[in-house]
């Protein structure tokens, strides 16, 4: 790097980068042929399997509230991350982890490397490296997986006829993020239980893993369902029918009044569920992996042909039209900016 006064002392007075990286972020790894510490980290992959990989990065104020807890922001960081994998069907090998911190605060580092090294083990998936620097707080997570060769989920793949599944309930993230930033009121236990969905993600691993030969495509929702089902639909040449009294949400968000509940549904974002497509045929086979998962699998829209690739009709439980009034999110978006 460009040597700076600084670049000596990145982090003075107190632990120093690598001191920093060996208390909290180097494990020994089972899997991995060589984890941190080296100048890049060695994987060895399956005979038959490609590797799968996605990165995403976490910027306060614009993914989490400066007030979130250490230990939760670890846990999200690396959640969202594995929810990618999940979307794809495959399964979590290895992560490296890119951090820039304003200082050495170890109340923080403590919690931090707690949740997410929390997750990583609960899904086996092993921390092989990364690159820590001082700068304004920020995350960046790159995953590796493993699916077999030509059996990864993708966005392409719905087929006209399908049913559309969401995993779970939707809009509970972006419900406590209104609570949050004092927009809405909910009584306190239900601030902590909508909380938990906007801090402690569940990625759907084992589900999507469980798709492969199921699903037709799939995606994880990440910005809002309409905004994610929009990516499939293009990506796969189709159009949809959606009934949006039909997206499952929480009992929490069923009080709330019926405008809020379609926001915070169908735009809310956050929600790190799975969306899939699959085969009219299928949907035994789809309730059955339900309930052998624990988790809800709701039909909510179908795919239909369209002249005009990405098509979207809404309509509510009586069959009648609804104007689709959502944005989904987007960073660069005028609307966002
Ligand atoms: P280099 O200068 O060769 O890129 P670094 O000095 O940045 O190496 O990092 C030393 C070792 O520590 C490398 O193996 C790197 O992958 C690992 N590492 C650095 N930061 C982190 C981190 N935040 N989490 C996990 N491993 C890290
Ligand atoms: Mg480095």
């Amino acid at each position: 790097m460009i040597p700076s006064p600084a670049s000596s002392e990145r982090f003075p007075r107190m632990m120093g980068e690598f001191d920093l990286i060996k208390t909290y972020f180097t494990r020994p790894t089972k899997r991995a042929v060589l984890g941190v510490g080296d100048d890049c980290a060695l994987l060895a992959l399956a005979p038959g399997m490609h590797l799968a990989t996605s990165t995403d990065m976490l910027v306060e104020g614009r993914h989490f509230l400066s007030t979130v807890d250490p230990y939760r922001l670890g846990h999200k960081a690396l959640a969202v991350n594995l929810s990618d994998l999940a979307a794809c069907g495959a399964r979590p090998l290895a992560f490296t982890l890119a951090l820039a911190l304003p200082s050495v605060d170890e109340k923080f580092l403590e919690g931090f490397s707690q949740g997410l090294l929390d997750l990583a083990q609960a899904h086996d998936c092993e921390l092989i490296g990364g690159d820590t620097t001082r700068g304004p707080l920020n995350l960046c997570i790159t995953v590796f997986g493993e699916v077999p060769a030509g059996q990864a989920l993708l966005r392409s793949g719905a087929r006209v006829g399908d049913d559309v599944y969401v995993s779970g309930a939707l809009g509970d993230a972006r419900l406590a993020l209104e609570v949050l930033c004092g927009r809405l009121n909910l009584p306190s236990n239900g601030l902590e239980l909508t909380r938990r969905a906007l801090e402690l993600p569940q990625p759907r691993v084992s589900l999507g893993m469980a798709l492969r030969g199921l699903a037709h495509s799939a995606i994880d929702l990440s910005d809002g369902l309409l905004g994610d089902l929009h990516h499939v639909l293009l990506a796969s040449g189709v159009g949809a029918r959606l009934n949006v009294d039909a997206v499952p949400c929480s009992s929490l968000l069923q009080e709330q009044p019926i405008d809020w509940q379609h926001e915070c549904t169908l735009a809310g974002g956050d929600d790190y569920e799975l969306l899939f497509t699959a085969a009219p045929e299928s949907a035994p086979a789809v309730q059955a992996l339900a309930a052998a998962q624990g988790i809800p699998l709701t039909c909510i829209a179908q795919i239909i042909a369209s002249e005009r690739p990405g098509e979207l009709r809404l309509h509510d439980k009586h069959g009648a039209k609804v104007v689709n009034q959502w944005h989904s999110f987007d960073h660069f978006a005028a609307v966002n900016t």
